[in-house]
């Protein structure tokens, strides 16, 4: 009996991007048309509610096209969970994952899809360039890579985004994580099956502004850090313990003075300095409790991640 070819579905969230869809799609199927002899390549857009005219123009590919499928999200709910919304939906034997602005060339995809088929579970891209970034994007990223690499014990390849392809195994692996503050580039090299880099030079935006402001961006950093290691935790116990130390050593030199010296001992202002340094220090670690504790709460609401409002061709 002939197999029927492997299907492999695209995976793109798209938040307000409607100057670019129309440019995405023709790449797109030039990917299909690329792969037509060896896989069934269909699109899932994942529509992270717009406030454009990204979800009719999507509605009408849809309409056309069998292999288009689309679900809408009720509002906004991120990146994270628009991709995680398409991976949930998602039934191909093979998953790609690619961001709607063309700074990912589509093409890739079929030379990333055949490192797969000869027997490697994620094939991620990682950016070799990245054009049309500013120098504060790039300095920002490489640190949140040091940090994230420093305080994380899964290794989370530098410079990768989320544009990558996946076989089935990983994708229902994901499924089953269900945590509400989601970093999928760490999640992927979590789940531990075997994985390689492509290497890729990363475009500009196609058009429109990123939708990634810095408030955002710092959001999905600390979130990252946050949710990913319990590291800083255990950082703060052990500063807070070595500051106690060099306050006892400090206690017993002014007790020696006091007590063997006619030295008087420093007065008031030392110890405000003090009393005000370690009020501060002592207020900003209950926060970062604070925020393990907010996850905690937030998880345990056990809310469905994301809500969907319509699909097409699911
Ligand atoms: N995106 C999304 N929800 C958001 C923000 C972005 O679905 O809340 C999508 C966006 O449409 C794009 C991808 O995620 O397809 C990456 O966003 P963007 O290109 O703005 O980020 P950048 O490349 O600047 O980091
Ligand atoms: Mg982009």
């Amino acid at each position: 009996m002939l197999r029927a070819q492997p299907i492999l579905t695209v995976i793109v969230p798209v938040f307000n991007e409607e100057d670019c869809i129309e440019a995405l799609f023709a790449r797109l199927l030039g990917l299909r048309q690329q792969l037509s002899a060896e896989a069934d390549v269909q699109f899932l857009f994942v529509d992270d509610g717009s406030h454009d005219q990204s979800v009719p123009a999507l509605s009408a590919l849809a309409d056309e096209q069998p292999f288009v499928k689309l679900i809408a999200l009720s509002r906004n709910f991120g990146h994270q969970l628009a991709v995680t919304a398409g991976l949930d939906n998602a039934d191909g034997d093979w998953v790609a994952v690619i961001d709607a602005d063309l700074q990912d060339p589509p093409e890739a995809i079929a030379d990333m899809f055949h490192r797969g088929l000869a027997g490697v579970d994620v094939v991620y891209g990682q950016r070799r360039s990245r054009r049309g970034e500013t120098v504060f994007k790039r300095v920002s990223a490489a640190a949140f890579y040091r940090v994230i690499s420093m305080l994380s014990d899964t290794d989370i390849p530098k410079d990768t985004g989320d544009f990558r392809v996946m076989s089935r195994r990983v994708v229902a692996t994901l499924r089953g994580m269900r945590e509400r503050h989601r970093f999928l580039r760490g999640m992927v090299p979590w789940t531990g099956f075997r994985s390689e880099a492509y290497l890729y030079d990363r475009d500009e935006r196609y058009t429109g502004k990123t939708k990634y402001p810095l408030s955002k961006m710092l959001r999905f950093a600390a979130n990252a850090i946050v949710s990913f290691s319990a590291k800083p935790l255990a950082l703060a116990t052990k500063f807070g313990l070595l500051m106690a130390l060099l306050g006892a050593l400090g206690a017993f030199y002014m007790l020696y003075l006091k007590l063997f010296s006619d030295i008087p001992v420093p007065g008031l202002t030392s110890i405000l300095v003090t009393i005000v340094f370690f009020g501060g220090l002592q207020i900003s670690l209950i926060g970062l409790v604070g925020e393990y504790v907010a996850r905690i709460f937030e998880e345990a609401k056990g809310r469905p991640l994301y809500v969907i409002s319509e699909t097409r061709n699911l």
